[in-house]
């Protein structure tokens, strides 16, 4: 679609932009344990069409809902504890485990009863969520002193865009370490970090170094990260999946690497060729800050009461136009259209139509619009407002989903580490 392709354009040149600032200023000292390359240098030249290398970060609480407990109650402290469902139930199962629990292999998602054979000495601890969401809060609250673009996956973990930081700091790994430390410092909790120039690698490379860690893998490492990565560490790779790999032969990604897309595809289905180009390092998915919005939509109160369809047409394609670009901007994509109408008398409908498939495109927006005001007998009763909204999104970007082979594959299952 052109609009896109303009607004892609117009990034890169403020990327660019960017760059020149970032070269001008002296490169902070990286830790030692870090890898020394910055991510300073993050435009590259390919097909004469300048590339943007974004700076994600991953960050991940540690043991969440356990620390926070642990936190909050001193009798916790240095215990095997397990936050989640009573042993005694019958459906009793582990949220989140603290560390000294999960040396006795206890897990999240575990049968409550399990975890407590495998450790005896195991505290069940009944869940708050309000707190939970409440420390969430805050600490999103962190992350947007540096971003706004941030993409939560759950309570404990999200993705931050930091390729142009607010505080013009320039290096995500500075960004990460800051992020760690605010956290500290002001909520007394820990969270693990991963830094590269896409959402999987930065994800992966937050586990890497649990509790309390920072890995940093750029952009000439990532190819040998992958390669070396086991299948099962592969985010999206489900045991069910795993299993079915090693059995074929494949252990790492170096192996997956040896197949052909059409292989991949031909053995795991269509996420064969995600896995295709994330093996090679191609993740081109963006942060989507608004992942969490239920809905984006547009409405209208005319001046005077509409009873010709042609002028509700005419407004509808107005705001048809306003809610696509909005969606453009937020780059969402839903299932369902909704049709608002209120009539002269102040009483209010409103009709939707969905689809198996997320849409987003101007044209399908309003033509479903016109279908539901047809199925309304418009004309009828003036009508004062009409408001067009398209709810029910999905994950836009990847080829993972409900037409994915398993459902252990999708990529935004996740469970609290
Ligand atoms: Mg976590």
């Amino acid at each position: 679609m052109r609009p896109l392709r303009e607004k892609t354009t117009k990034r890169n040149h403020c990327c660019f932009a960017a760059l020149l600032l970032c070269e001008k200023k002296p490169a902070p000292q990286a830790p030692a344990r870090m890898n020394s390359a910055y991510l300073c240098s993050l435009v590259f030249m390919e097909n004469s069409n300048p590339i943007v290398r974004r700076k994600i970060i991953h960050i991940d609480m540690d043991a969440f809902y356990a620390s926070v407990e642990q936190r909050d109650n001193p009798l916790y402290r240095g215990k095997a504890i397990a936050v989640g469902g009573s042993p005694e139930g019958r459906g009793g199962v582990v949220a989140t485990a603290s560390y000294e629990a999960r040396k006795f292999g206890v897990r999240s998602a575990m049968p409550s009863k399990r975890a407590l054979q495998m450790c005896p000495h195991l505290i069940f601890v009944r869940p708050r969520f309000d707190v939970y969401k409440d420390v969430s809060r805050k600490i999103r609250e962190i992350f947007s002193r540096y971003t706004d673009l941030i993409e939560p996956l759950s309570l404990d973990e999200a993705y931050l865009d930091v390729t142009e930081d607010k505080l013009g700091i320039g290096s995500a790994i500075e960004i990460a370490q800051q992020i760690k430390q605010a956290i500290r410092d002001e909520l007394h909790l820990t969270a693990s970090a991963g830094v590269s120039t896409s959402k999987f690698v930065a994800k992966v490379a937050s586990d890497l170094q649990k509790p309390d860690g920072l890995t940093f893998i750029g952009p000439s490492a990532i190819e040998g990260f992958m390669e070396q990565l086991p299948v099962e560490k592969f985010h999206g790779v489900g045991r069910v999946t795993a299993e079915k790999m090693k059995k074929m032969g494949l252990f790492t990604g170096a192996d997956l690497k040896k197949l052909t897309e059409q292989q991949l595809i031909q053995y795991f289905g269509k996420v064969g060729s995600f896995y295709y180009r994330i093996v090679r390092g191609i993740d081109d998915r963006a942060v989507q800050p608004h992942r969490e919005t239920k809905s984006a939509g547009a409405e209208d109160t005319f001046p005077h009461d509409l009873t010709d369809i042609a002028e509700m047409h005419a407004e509808l394609a107005k705001i048809a136009e306003t809610v696509t670009k909005r969606l453009e901007r937020h780059q969402l994509k839903g299932r369902t259209v909704t049709l608002k109408i209120k009539y002269s008398d102040f009483r209010q409908i409103t009709r939707n139509q969905s689809f198996p498939y997320p849409i987003n495109d101007y044209q399908t927006i309003l033509d479903t619009a016109k279908h539901l005001l047809a199925g309304t007998s418009p004309g009828e009763q003036p009508i004062r407002l009409l408001g067009i909204t398209l709810s029910n999104f999905g994950e836009t970007t990847v080829p993972l989903g409900k037409e994915g082979p398993s459902p252990q594959l999708s990529l935004f299952n996740f469970e609290e580490e």
